[in-house]
């Protein structure tokens, strides 16, 4: 010890970008429309960023981020600002436009030029957008890079270097973000070889932008590297090892700031550890026990910045708590404190949220929470814990009354939970035996045709749900009109010829909003949007309490429609795990507990389906591969509760009711012994776009119930020819006997109009028929 005052500063590592009604899903939807030009696009984005860091320093942040705004995706800024543009786009080098971007991150279409006159260079353009998928175990999603054969980078955009300039010239010295290296490799199309071989033309890119930020003034840099919580080889390891003894010997100048989150560092502790950086963020709320180990380990020179408030979550932290946990480090070094991670996956402020009950409000922060919260810590730690007390008195405050809460805790749920028997989790006869009684029961001829639950969400049934909130239809009115759409879609069902009908979802807004609202537990927000992609934004609901269902959510719609045909009305469902997976969720019981008691409300809801007659009873489950841990050493344990709480779920029904599943992705071979054990009698999936390549997986664990693997793919509004669903269903049936398939499209139809609706489903019926006649 020095003797010297250690001090502790307040760092954000990232801020929402999409403002907080919104603003830029607004502007690039209008810029994308054609209604604002790319100017006013750049405009609402600079007011947007200029408002971010002002906010950020007025609420007590010293480190603030630049760079962490994106016009679409930072993932895309990164491949933008390496050059890394496949040929598609028709990018001839320099600074990558804003229209290619946008081409990149949504696909472009366009004519040519006719009247450019002779040696007009501008062709035709007609390129699908780049390939997206998750960002981590969140619900953002990134454009995964591409890489072309002889890759060359080069600095291609200066977006970061601008954006420090910017802020600097409004009077914020910002920590501009980058995505690191080794991680933005790893999110890419590429082996391991591959990564190898584009690690040096890359990090020349980085060195020179690097150099660039130091000239300009940047004192540090956060770079981010969320690959070292994976599971990562020694190949891996060795790059890493390489990338930053590259970076740290010719660009000497910037303090880079190493950024981990999503969890704990684990078994590449030693590796972070060793690799030439001043500072090294850890996630403290995912992985608390890390910190212990890389006190004993990390030099004194190494700047720790500690992830102590959940930026993936929405509850107001125990100041008091965390202040007295901190106090030891704080006394022996300097420290950063911040978020988890990039304040992103949060809504933007709870200070909008006027609707909401406000005990319940009071245990909430959001991102602008979020940070003040910081503030008030690194005061305590800093001038001590009477400079604050009334703001850490307030948080305990509010603390304790979330811990005690009658709100929270229902003794009934408890009760049931216990007394819930693992025999309950079990259907009372197997598969082959269920089969014989839903067929005699069902009566469907082979190849039976049905749809995934949703029909067209028109622009009507939106205006009507939206005047029937404002209070401008009455409920009957509105139930009216809802009688009426759903009745005009069974009987077009029935004429068409469809053997399993649906009564279309037109009374939903959402699938995971529709029952989260009629169940005991959940709040929802009015603003809480959180960015899924690009201008997409998803406002999850907030599971707050234990989860009881007070009465029937869905049989009242359900009977009215079976009502109106002798075919098999479906009952329509959302599964536990999607419901889970979808929300916020409590920090104070674990997921596998919060899963269990949304499975016995759904198990209720199963039960009233079948006394009231359902013959067929799905529960979608869209959203359970997404819940798999970042770690493999994780997944069985999460396939394991998940799948128990979907059988929890589905088991208390008679043989003879048929139980269906949904997922909404077709990658089953690492997870399909977990598929085989949820015990469904038909799973319907998502197989059109991949060629039914991936019905592999099932017929390798020789799957034994009955699937449907989509013949075509609802994303688009083409519609297949039937010859084309028919050699798809050559194709599944080759793979699988011809008496377990059903015919369906891949998800819901929600997002498609009815013209194309209508005749892909007529062609649907057509190839179901012609399958049945080769039989
Ligand atoms: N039943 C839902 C629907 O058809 C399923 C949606 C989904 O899987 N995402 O819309
Ligand atoms: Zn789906």
């Amino acid at each position: 010890m020095t003797g010297e005052v250690m001090t502790v500063s307040v760092a954000t590592l990232g801020f929402p970008r999409i403002g907080p009604r919104r603003e830029l899903k607004t502007a690039l939807e209008r810029h994308w429309s054609g209604k604002a030009s790319g100017a006013e696009l750049l405009d609402v984005a600079a007011t947007l960023r200029g408002k971010a860091w002002a906010m950020q320093k007025a609420l007590g942040a010293d480190i603030v981020p630049s760079n962490d705004f994106s016009f679409y995706d930072h993932v895309l800024d990164t491949s933008a600002m390496v050059g890394a543009i496949p040929a598609a786009y028709g990018w001839q080098g320099g600074t990558v436009d804003l229209d290619t971007y946008f081409a990149m991150a949504r696909g472009a279409q366009g004519e040519a030029h006719h009247d450019c006159g002779a040696g007009c260079t501008h062709k035709a353009i007609d390129v699908p957008a780049a390939e997206m998928t998750k960002w981590f175990d969140t619900n953002y999603h990134y454009l995964v890079p591409e890489f072309s054969g002889g890759q060359r980078f080069a600095l291609s955009s200066t977006k970061v270097i601008d954006e420090y300039l910017e802020a600097k010239a409004q009077g914020v010295v910002t920590r501009p973000v980058l995505l690191g290296p080794v991680t933005f490799l790893k999110l890419g199309k590429v082996d391991a070889a591959q990564r190898a071989a584009l690690l040096p033309g890359l990090l020349a890119v980085y060195l020179e932008v690097l150099s660039r930020l130091a000239a300009a003034g940047a004192g540090w840099v956060q770079i981010d590297e969320p690959c070292l919580v994976l599971d990562l080889d020694d190949a891996d390891r060795a790059l890493l090892t390489e990338a930053y003894a590259v970076l740290a010997a010719q660009a000497p100048a910037a303090k880079l700031m190493l950024t981990t989150y999503f969890g704990g560092l684990g078994d590449n502790l030693a590796t972070a550890l060793s690799l030439p950086v001043a500072g090294l963020h850890l996630d403290l709320v995912r992985a608390p026990g890390q910190l212990d180990l890389v006190l004993s380990r990390a030099p004194a020179s190494l700047l720790l910045s500690l992830g102590i408030i959940d930026g993936r979550n929405v509850w107001r932290a125990d100041l008091e708590n965390l202040a007295r946990r901190l106090a030891p480090v704080a006394a022996q070094r300097d420290i950063v404190v911040a978020p988890s991670c990039s304040l992103l996956h949060c809504p933007v402020d709870l200070a909008q949220e006027t609707a909401i009950d406000p005990e319940i409000a009071r245990w909430l922060a959001f991102a602008v929470q979020k940070i003040e919260e910081l503030s008030v810590l690194a005061r305590a730690l800093n001038e001590g814990r009477d400079a604050v007390a009334d703001q850490l008195a307030a948080s305990t405050e509010a603390a304790e009354a979330r811990r005690t809460s009658p709100r929270i805790h229902d003794p009934a749920v408890a009760a049931r939970l216990a007394a819930a028997t693992p025999a309950m989790a079990r259907r009372r006869s197997d598969f082959a035996a269920r089969r014989g009684l839903q067929a005699e029961a069902l009566g469907l001829p082979a190849f039976p045709t049905t749809t995934i639950g949703s029909f067209p969400q028109t622009e009507a049934v939106r205006k009507a749900r939206a005047a029937h909130g404002k209070g401008a239809l009455s409920d009957a009115d509105y139930d009216d009109f809802l009688r009426a759409e759903t009745a005009r879609t069974v009987s077009w069902q029935e004429q068409i010829g469809l053997d399993v009908l649906v009564h279309g979802e037109f009374e939903r807004n959402d699938m995971v909003q529709y029952f989260g609202e009629q169940l005991s537990g959940f709040v929802f927000t009015k603003h809480g949007w959180v960015q899924s992609y690009g201008s997409r934004c998803v406002r999850p609901p907030i599971l707050f309490g234990d989860v009881s269902r007070p009465q029937a959510m869905t049989v009242g719609w359900w009977r009215y429609a079976q009502g109106l045909t002798q075919r098999p009305m479906k009952g329509m469902l959302t599964g536990p795990v999607t419901i889970l997976n979808w929300s916020f969720v409590r920090d104070d019981i674990s997921r596998e507990l919060a899963c269990r008691q949304l499975a016995l409300a759904i198990r209720d809801e199963v039960a009233d389906l079948e006394q009231a007659g359902a013959r067929i009873i799905q529960i979608d489950e869209a959203a359970l591969r997404e819940g798999l841990p970042l770690r493999r050493g994780d997944w069985q344990g999460y396939l394991d509760w998940a799948v128990e709480s979907f059988r929890l779920t589905a088991s208390g029904v008679a043989d003879a009711t048929q139980i269906h599943t949904h997922m909404c992705y077709s990658e089953f071979n690492d997870i399909i012994a977990a598929i085989g054990a949820m015990d469904a009698d038909v799973i319907s999936i998502e197989t059109a776009r991949s060629k039914m390549e991936l019905l592999g997986a099932f017929a390798d664990y020789r799957y034994p119930a009955e699937i449907g693997p989509g013949v075509y793919d609802i994303h688009s509004p083409r519609v297949p020819p039937v010859e084309e669903m028919l050699a798809l269903l050559d194709a599944a049936r080759a793979r699988l006997s011809p008496d377990q398939l059903w015919v369906n499209p891949d998800c819901g139809l929600k997002t498609r109009k009815w013209p194309e609706t209508e005749a892909a489903l007529i062609n649907m019926v057509a190839a179901a028929q012609a399958a049945r006649a080769q039989a």
